[in-house]
């Protein structure tokens, strides 16, 4: 009723008013175009962050900030990484994995694959996909980031 009724009292507005109106029958023409159906619907890209809770202690990359973990999930401070001491997580957030391949490390043949932020795409280290020595199985699906891509966020003494 109300809008039957401004629509009435603007069926003919000077010009000038045109373009100050924001109405959408005033300035059909003005503004952005509407987008099609198909990209409104906006599937969430999967390199967007995702966030830790914000209760625990985590690690963030040091480059960008992006979450890469819980203190949670930390299961080893005692890697060797290629610049450095390195840390062994259970499972990391934010990270984008390269092809496996076969390297020989400090504990023996290993199939493992580089990880990086997927927010500014730095190295952060590697992944362990597969084990050969039964007693590195346990690092099969864990992750290791190297300490000097990280730092500690929220929480932390
Ligand atoms: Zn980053």
């Amino acid at each position: 009723m109300c809008v039957a009724w401004v629509l009435t009292a603007h069926l003919l507005p000077p010009l000038q008013a045109l373009g100050s109106l924001c109405s959408p029958w005033a300035a059909p023409r003005v503004g952005p175009l509407p987008l099609a159906p198909a990209m409104v619907r906006i599937s969430k890209p999967k390199t967007f962050q995702a966030y830790l809770d914000d209760c625990h202690r985590r690690y963030s990359c040091a480059h960008c900030r992006a979450h890469l973990a819980n203190h949670d999930d930390l299961i080893s401070k005692s890697f060797q990484g290629s610049q450095g001491r390195a840390y062994l997580f259970n499972s990391v957030v934010n990270v984008g994995c390269g092809p496996a391949e076969e390297r020989v490390l400090l504990t023996g043949l290993h199939a493992v694959a580089d990880i990086h932020c997927e927010n500014c795409k730095t190295t952060l280290g590697w992944k362990y996909e597969q084990a050969f020595e039964s007693s590195q199985k346990y690092k099969e699906g864990k992750y290791i980031i190297e300490l000097n891509h990280m730092i500690k966020d929220n929480g932390w003494d």
